[in-house]
């Protein structure tokens, strides 16, 4: 088996490990293979592998296992912050030692060598901007500021109180139990940047996934190039094979003019290869991120949507009149009654218990929703507003 076979077969089997732990949760997987292969890996593979570890190196390193665990989960440490600037700094440090010697050259012009520090530069930048910017913590000074920004839909967002920051969440945020605090419109808690993803910093957060997915590709073309002008240098398309069985002689051919190069740079060509597959997985998540963006919602509300979804699947979602309409922008005269009513949510149809209304009275009070498309998500203003909103957002402090 040569690399390249070997290299498609790890590919593969990565992305689709990674599509089961992104979308094994969604609502059209969760009942089927990957549905279950995702509480395979989430629930029974953790729950095997600590009775494994009980059995082979006992309670006492099994709690230990457990707490350091728990700190790598459940706590602010900057741990892959560390790990991301290795690996991009090994990565610069490989290229500036084995392909910055090379350039320019007959297939990378000169523009390359202020264009090259100039990415650098904008990789660690980002990395920085995302990190130590401030996502949008909500504090009792900007919370009723928040609170006039968002309306709640009473759908995904009803008014509650926050216990650990003692005042109401506004609709769109979320208490990080990592950051220890309530984040504007929050997206998700991201641990590469040891930073919450909110309101404030979604667009040093999206800037730092373009310039990695930039650098990412970028490097890997220069490679590409390098090993082109290489190729023309060392003449390789003029050499000839011999086929070790049958002795004929043939012209090299593409591929086995690619692995003779590999062959010969190997670092070069390793690093190319690892900066390639490295884009495609960030360029798979920033499509996955502007989706989130196009249709009005962040990572924290998919989940929310997604769980919405699944009830309507299963036939067990119906929603109050009232707040149908609500919905649906029918609420002016009965915008305060639907407010007074505060947590007037969608119903599950199971555990509906103590209904005195007729059957015929309780089928006007309610709409049954047979697909998502029926209720609005009071929170897309379009594809291009969107974006707009989180390029320049509105500031909490004013
Ligand atoms: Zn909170
Ligand atoms: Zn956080």
């Amino acid at each position: 088996m040569d690399v390249v076979t070997l290299v498609i077969i790890y590919v593969t089997l990565f992305a689709c490990l990674v599509f089961i732990l992104l979308f094994g949760e969604a609502s059209f997987f969760r009942d089927g293979f990957i549905g279950r292969m995702h509480r395979g890996l989430t629930d029974s593979f953790p729950h095997y592998l600590h009775k494994t570890l009980l059995m082979i190196c006992g309670q006492r390193v099994v709690r230990k296992l457990d707490s350091g665990s728990k700190y790598l989960l459940e706590s602010r440490h900057p741990l892959l912050q560390i790990f991301y600037l290795s690996l991009i700094t090994g990565c610069i440090f490989i290229f500036w030692q084995n392909a910055w010697p090379a350039i320019p050259n007959s297939h990378v012009g000169k523009i390359h060598v202020y264009t090259v520090p100039l990415m650098i530069a904008s990789v660690y930048g980002s990395f920085i901007l995302a990190s130590w910017s401030n996502p949008g913590v909500l504090t009792r000074e900007n919370n009723d500021r928040a609170l006039s920004i968002w309306e709640y839909d009473h759908i995904i967002f009803t008014p509650k109180m926050c216990r650990t920051c003692q005042f109401q969440k506004p609709a769109r945020s979320k208490h990080c139990s990592i950051c220890k605090a309530c984040i504007a419109k929050s997206d998700h808690h991201c641990a590469w940047i040891n930073n919450c993803v909110g309101h404030l910093n979604y667009r040093w957060f999206l800037l730092f996934l373009f310039t990695t997915c930039g650098i990412a590709f970028y490097g890997s073309y220069l490679v590409l190039q390098i090993f082109r002008a290489e190729m023309d240098k060392r003449q390789i398309h003029d050499l000839w094979v011999m086929d070790r069985i049958t002795q004929e002689r043939s012209r090299i051919s593409f591929k086995q003019k690619w692995l003779y190069m590999i062959h010969h740079e190997m670092m070069l060509a390793a690093l190319g290869i690892f900066a390639a597959l490295g884009g495609i997985v960030v360029l798979a998540f920033i499509c996955y991120q502007l989706s989130l963006v196009f249709r009005g919602v962040t990572t924290n509300e998919s989940f929310k949507w997604d769980d919405i979804d699944y009830d309507i699947r299963k036939g067990q979602l119906r929603m109050p009149r009232e707040l149908y309409d609500f919905n649906h922008g029918r609420h002016e005269e009965d915008q305060s009654t639907t407010r007074a009513k505060g947590n007037t949510t969608a119903t599950r149809r199971k555990g509906r218990k103590g209904n005195e209304k007729s059957h015929d009275q309780e089928r006007d009070d309610y709409v049954s929703i047979k697909s998502i498309a029926q209720i609005k998500n009071i929170y897309h203003g379009g594809p291009w507003a969107n974006l707009m909103d989180i390029l320049f957002p509105s500031p909490l402090n004013v």
